[in-house]
This record gives structure tokens, C-alpha cells and sequence, in this order.
């Protein structure tokens, strides 16, 4: 339930005497005011929720469940490893990585252009943490009068209990976020239990305090001025808005002349428009604004005012609407255009990529293979007159599982490979391991002569090969 519609003081204000002669001033350097949000439920709240949820569940969950005996989610510094559930990526894939990112940056173009910023109100994680820090306010200080009321009064004890327990949520909310933060780089468990013996480690330590200032700081205290000093998807994403993007708007045609009325009165006669000026779209407002006033870049299209409207609707006994999701050219009575140029080409390069990016990960092998020759010595006369080079295989395993391999050499047939030829390689390790090859030295046609290594999984699931050279002395 909203509280009674608020009205307008239309009193003589400085700011009605500096509208209406057309100038406004502003002091470049003036404080600024507090936001107190007024508690809005309606149909897109209830949507929010199953947007909001579930990325919170995710997040919080995430790093607790195990997959093949470790952490489904980890990014491992130290051991430069990369675990998400199956796949493991190492320094090697780090161009995937970058895919992914390029990927995911292409697919926020897409639905910006599309949606316009429906990732800044349901699902980005500043819009979704505020939401709980304003839900501990709202639990703790009352709803916005009476936290107005409260912020105005002097301190008394009751004032005292009640900032004290908003704040301890707050700061309570701040450190479990930054523990389950921290815990995708180190493992949580571990993490969890140093905390438990005051025996972190000094970057845990450091990184957990870090992400507990800046959750606390930037969901309790900046939050609006996040998105609007400080998120620089704010200041481009005009540049992907078209005049078919779904926005939220204000139907001016609709709403103006806006104003009181009294209660059965012909309000159209009267030059009114739907709006009743009551200003419950502000009040609900996170970042402050007035949407009547047009498409604004701190809108974060979280349809609060919608639904504030709506609700002014529904009691007014007008149609629903006033304010809505809508486009430019819909506001002015043009057809649509969902074949646009912008929103194709950014449609088709996200599927190029995404396609490109499953090939690589799926026909992506899990082994590799480095050869090292022996700088100290280009080759070495054997006792039995043979020529012999020294190389080290690293063999990298980035499967899963423990992995046996078969060593092979190729290139002159006569070559032969002395040392271990079969080899076990845990998962996720790099074994290195000394070859030694020999040739007759009649059997060799040149002084630097190409020879290929290939390792094969013993069960021939997998082989990477790789060339390099074999040195011999000049031939007389
Ligand atoms: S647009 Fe709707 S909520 Fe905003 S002032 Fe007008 S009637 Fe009230
Ligand atoms: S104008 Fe409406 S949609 Fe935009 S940020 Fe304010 S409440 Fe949310």
C-alpha cells in the first residue's frame, strides 16, 4: 500500500519564481540533497524480484558447490587456473577469456539498443544490492516519512538504536558479499574458517576489507551518484539509444496540462491532462528525477514511476499508462522498426562470435606441449659414435583426469629416442620431462634437420605434436 498521494506545494518557492521567468540557477558546487525513496509495490517490483533473486542466489551459492571434488567456481592466481564447473582455463586460453568478455560487452550493445538499459534496473548488481541496503532502511527507520522525520530530530537513544541496527545490517550484508567475493579467488571453505580463527592471510584480509568498504560505501552511501558520476555505461549508452529503444517516458500529450483537480470534476474541460502533479513518480524515484521531464541519462529504467503511476492511476480512475514503457517514435504516433541497422549488425556479430566462441571451446584439446632444447650443447658424440640431442618435453595435462601418454618422435626414421617414452601426467600438472635423441651420423643429411615430437594419450583420445631441430656436425 502507497501512503496518501502527496501534493505539491506550489507555494512561492525560489525555484516556481526562477521557472517562471524561464531561467534556472544552479550553484555548480551545492550540496546535494539526500534521496528519500517512497516504498513502491506493483507489477514491476514482483518482476524485479525474479531478476534480482536469482542473481543473488547465484552469487552467494556459487562459490559453496563442489564439482569434480573442487570448486565449481575459482579462479585460481597462483596456479594461474581458471576452474567454471568442467572447463578449466589456463594462461594459454586467456584469449577466450578475452572473447568471453568482448562477447558479453557485444551482448549488453545488443539489448541496450534493443531495451534500452534494462541491465542498469533489474539485474546490475549496484541496482540490486541498493535495493536490499534500502530494504534494511526501510525495516529498521520506517518508511520515508518517518525516516525524514527521524533524520531531522536530534539525537535521542531510540535514534541512536535504530541507526546503530541499519548500519550493522549494512555493514553485515557488506561483509558476507565481500567473503563470497574474495572466495571465487581463494578457495571459500578455507576462507571462511580463517575468518572463524581471526588467521586470514594478509591479501584475504586486505581484499575482504577492501570489498566490505566499497559494497557498504557505494550500495549504502553513493548509490544513486554510482550510477551517475561513476558508471561510464551511463555516459555511452546514449550512443546505442535509437528512437525505436524501449524507454521509460512520461506521455506529455496525455498527461499535461498537469494539476490538481477536485473530485468529480470535468477535468478535461478544464484544460487538464491526466497528470495530477502529486509527484509520487519523484518521490519513488532512486536517482531523484522527474521523468515529465524527459529522457534523462540517470534514469536507470527500473519502472518505479511506472508503477508509482499506475497505482495514482488506478486510484483516479484513468487508464494505466501515463507512464510506460515506450519508444521515440511510438510517443509520436510512427510505426516501429525492429529491423534497424544498429540493432541487426550488433545482433549478428554477437551470434558470429558466440558461435566461434563454442567451436573453440569445443574442439579446444586439454593437452600441450613445449620442447626446450639443450643451449649448452648443440649435440654430443656417444661412446658407440652416435649423435645425440637433448630436449625437455613440458607436457601440460588440462584435463580433469590423470592422464597417461605415449612420447613418439617423427621426421627421419632412423632417429631414436632414448628415455622414458610413456609417461603419467597428473591432471592439471606440467611435467618435464629429458629426452635424449641419436642418430648414425652417416644417416644424417644436414647439420640442422627438421624432427617432430608428438605426445598421444594412451587411450588416443588426445595427441598435440610439435616440431622442432635436431644439430649434427658438418658433414665431410
Ligand atoms: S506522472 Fe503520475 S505519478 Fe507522476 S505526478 Fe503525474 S500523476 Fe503523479
Ligand atoms: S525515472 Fe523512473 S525508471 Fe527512471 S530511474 Fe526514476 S523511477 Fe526509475
Amino acid at each position: 500500500m502507497t501512503d496518501n498521494i502527496p501534493l505539491k506545494d506550489l507555494g512561492n518557492s525560489s525555484e516556481s519564481e526562477g521557472q517562471q521567468s524561464g531561467t534556472e540557477t544552479f550553484d555548480l558546487y551545492q550540496k546535494k540533497e539526500k534521496i528519500y525513496t517512497r516504498k513502491i509495490e506493483g507489477f514491476y517490483q514482483r518482476l524485479r524480484l525474479f531478476t534480482g533473486w536469482p542473481l543473488l542466489v547465484g552469487y552467494f551459492a556459487l562459490p559453496w558447490i563442489n564439482w569434480d571434488d573442487r570448486q565449481s567456481v575459482l579462479f585460481d592466481l597462483p596456479n594461474r587456473q581458471f576452474h567454471i564447473f568442467e572447463i578449466t582455463f589456463w594462461p594459454q586460453d586467456f584469449m577466450l577469456l578475452g572473447w568471453l568478455l568482448i562477447i558479453a560487452a557485444f551482448a549488453l550493445f545488443f539489448i541496450t539498443t534493443w531495451l534500452g538499459r534494462v541491465w542498469c534496473g533489474y539485474t546490475c548488481p549496484q541496482t540490486v544490492w541498493t535495493s536490499i541496503f534500502m530494504w534494511a532502511e526501510q525495516i529498521t527507520e520506517g518508511d520515508r516519512n518517518a525516516r525524514v522525520k527521524l533524520d531531522k530530530q536530534p539525537w535521542t537513544t531510540q535514534k541512536v538504536i535504530k541507526k546503530t541496527l541499519k548500519h550493522g545490517i549494512w555493514l553485515g550484508v557488506s561483509l558476507i558479499t565481500a567473503i563470497t567475493f574474495v572466495g571465487y579467488f581463494t578457495p571459500i571453505k578455507e576462507l571462511v574458517s580463517q575468518l572463524a580463527l581471526f588467521n586470514m592471510g594478509p591479501w584475504e584480509a586486505f581484499w575482504t576489507l577492501f570489498f566490505t568498504v566499497a559494497t557498504y560505501g557505494n550500495a549504502g552511501w553513493l548509490r544513486e551518484q554510482v550510477c551517475m558520476y561513476m558508471c561510464p555505461y551511463a555516459r555511452f549508452q546514449a550512443a546505442m539509444f535509437d528512437q525505436d529503444t524501449l524507454i521509460v517516458s512520461y506521455d506529455p500529450e496525455r498527461g499535461e496540462n498537469r494539476g490538481s483537480r477536485k473530485q468529480g470534476q470535468d477535468y478535461k474541460t478544464a484544460g487538464l491532462g491526466d497528470c495530477i502533479d502529486c509527484q509520487l513518480c519523484v518521490q519513488v524515484c532512486p536517482t531523484g528525477i522527474d521523468i515529465r521531464d524527459g529522457l534523462q541519462y540517470e534514469c536507470i529504467n527500473c519502472a518505479l514511476c511506472i508503477d508509482a503511476c499506475n497505482g495514482i492511476m488506478d486510484k483516479m480512475d484513468y487508464p494505466r499508462g501515463l507512464i510506460r514503457y515506450t519508444t521515440e517514435h511510438k510517443l509520436e504516433h510512427k510505426s516501429g522498426n525492429i529491423m534497424r541497422p544498429k540493432l541487426l549488425g550488433y545482433g549478428f556479430a554477437l551470434i558470429i562470435m558466440s558461435l566461434m566462441f563454442a567451436y573453440t571451446i569445443g574442439s579446444r584439446t586439454p593437452l600441450e606441449l613445449d620442447i626446450i632444447r639443450d643451449r649448452n650443447q648443440l649435440y654430443r658424440e656417444t661412446s658407440e659414435g652416435l649423435i645425440e640431442n637433448t630436449y625437455t618435453l613440458k607436457v601440460l595435462n588440462m584435463s580433469q583426469n590423470e592422464m597417461s601418454y605415449q612420447i613418439r618422435i617423427g621426421g627421419l626414421e632412423h632417429f631414436r629416442l632414448k628415455g622414458n617414452s610413456v609417461v603419467d601426467v597428473a591432471a592439471g600438472e606440467i611435467l618435464s620431462i629429458p629426452v635424449r635423441v641419436e642418430i648414425d651420423p652417416a644417416l644424417l643429411p644436414n647439420v640442422n634437420v627438421p624432427i617432430r615430437f608428438e605426445v598421444r594419450a594412451q587411450d588416443q583420445s588426445v595427441s598435440v605434436s610439435e616440431e622442432t631441430r635436431f644439430l649434427g656436425p658438418r658433414i665431410r
